[in-house]
């Protein structure tokens, strides 16, 4: 069992007491993590700010060069890094697992080193000349969340990097140990004090509270669950931080009855199930026209029963992340088993193993629809008109994702445009990419992450005008 370091100016920094990092898998000790205090944090925002002073003048192209050099260490230590997420998160290493996410965040890493935000010319006549410029914000405070550990930080760190901030991230207590080995890997070529993580189990002290009020932190960009990311909307004001809030999200699917049900199951299914559930932008509610209702049911049914879940290694949905999230998923789904229609699993299996579960027939008020369930359970529900279904669909505080599935990708398109939500997907749900901005509407934050416009957000406005 390995105990981690925080990295704080470019040093390893050691602390008198630790805390445990359990795997979901077998509930063993991967390793522990630095019990870091508001010392800690203050020695880490004065390096990020110290090191901001040349960072932010440094030539565009060598920060270009430490955003591919990011990439490629991803690439280089990709296993290890996969392992570690692995035992920590929970997660399998193939399928959408462990070695997706390593792929992704290498993929986001350099997709983002690509990127750049040349300044503008508005206007030049005989009037004068108008020029936008875009300018590094200082440093950036990143808090992530236990679902896409490392892929989430590298949305945060790259960006911020690339654009001439300094950052200091503090991962989730359920999963640091991956993100101090990253930036620890980082800090090999990064210079001293541009990137540093402090971690604390947000128990004995919390430094993402601490982190959202800290005067000298100048942006914060929190992925998080939305109860959590109103605190940080709140202590950020006192300083006026620029943020970027991407919080939590009730994402409908409806599916249209020109669909063809054993097409579609496949996708509905991992729309739905992606990380066991365990993702912001999954399909957490589906609404099925009465033509094929029965047809839908049977047919993402069939295709459950052939997802292998489970603790062997060839499984490709592994437990629920951690004891918190366990015991929600568990309460939703006893709830509603007795007002719906349990099509499959709806049972707890090993340790913290949960296997898919369908319920149909739910009424839209029971909790399993109304509530972020963030699990591997999919609640089905029945509709006739499409208005009522979009007005339903619509009916949340949320605002992430949602998605039409339908043959007539024209009429489909009329539909999801009509969703109240950051990004709209059809015969598809979550996919992303990094060319494509993806943020929330309404409660699920503000502010957007991928491609320029999420670039930008790294940046303050400049206008020139001569
Ligand atoms: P969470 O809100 O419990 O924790 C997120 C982070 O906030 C953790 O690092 C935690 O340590 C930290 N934190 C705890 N208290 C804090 C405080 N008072 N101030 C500042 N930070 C504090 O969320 P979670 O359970 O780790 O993650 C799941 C949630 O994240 C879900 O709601 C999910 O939808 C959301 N999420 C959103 C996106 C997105 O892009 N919109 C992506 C992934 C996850």
């Amino acid at each position: 069992m390995r105990r981690f370091s925080m990295i704080i100016d470019g040093q390893t920094v050691d602390t008198d007491t630790h805390f445990d990092v359990v795997s979901p898998r077998d509930g063993s000790v991967v390793g522990q993590a630095p019990q870091g205090t508001p010392e800690h944090l203050d020695r880490a925002v004065a390096a990020a700010n110290a090191a901001f002073k040349t960072w932010s003048k440094t030539p565009d192209d060598e920060r270009r060069a430490a955003c591919e050099q990011v990439a490629a260490k991803l690439a280089e230590h990709a296993e290890e890094l996969a392992q570690l997420l692995t035992a920590e998160q929970g997660k399998p290493l193939n399928g959408m697992g462990s070695r997706f996410e390593l792929g992704g965040a290498q993929a986001w890493a350099g997709h983002t080193a690509s990127l750049s935000l040349d300044p503008k010319v508005l206007q030049d006549d005989n009037e004068g000349r108008v020029e936008l410029h875009r300018k590094p914000i200082g440093v950036v405070g990143s808090i992530t969340p236990w679902n896409w550990p490392l892929m989430i930080a590298i949305w945060h760190i790259v960006p911020a990097l690339r654009t001439g901030n300094t950052v200091v991230i503090k991962p989730s207590p359920y999963t640091p140990l991956s993100t101090l080995r990253m930036v620890e890997l980082f800090n090999e070529f990064l210079p001293r004090g541009v990137l540093n993580v402090v971690t604390c189990d947000d128990v004995t002290v919390n430094l993402g509270a601490a982190m959202s009020s800290h005067p000298g932190i100048r942006k914060m960009v929190f992925t998080g669950s939305t109860p959590t990311g109103r605190k940080v909307f709140a202590s950020a004001a006192e300083t006026m931080k620029r943020l970027t809030l991407e919080l939590g999200g009730n994402d409908a699917g409806i599916v249209l009855p020109d669909a063809d049900p054993t097409e579609i199951a496949e996708g509905l299914f991992w729309g739905a199930f992606i990380n066991n559930g365990q993702t912001c932008a999954a399909m957490k509610r589906l609404y099925v026209h009465d033509d094929i209702y029965d047809a839908v049911c049977e047919a993402l049914t069939d295709y459950a029963r052939t997802v292998k879940a489970g603790p062997d290694e060839e499984a490709v949905l592994g437990p629920i992340a951690n004891k918190m999230q366990f015991d929600k998923v568990a309460r939703l789904i006893e709830g509603a088993k007795t007002k719906g229609r349990v099509l499959l699993g709806g049972e707890p299996g090993e340790g913290m193993y949960y296997g898919p579960t369908l319920i149909a027939d739910l009424d839209d008020d029971d909790p399993l629809v109304t509530e972020e369930q963030f699990g591997p359970v999919l609640p089905i529900l029945r509709y006739s008109d499409i208005d009522d279904a979009v007005a339903r669909a619509n009916d949340s505080e949320n605002g992430l994702g949602g998605s039409v599935w339908s043959k007539d990708i024209e009429k489909a398109k009329e539909i999801a445009l009509r969703l109240e939500c950051g990004s709209a997907w059809i015969n598809k749900h979550g996919a992303i990419q990094p060319n494509a901005p993806f943020g929330g509407v309404k409660q699920s934050g503000f502010g957007v992450e991928f491609g320029d416009e999420g670039l930008s957000e790294y940046t303050d406005i400049q206008t020139l005008l001569v």
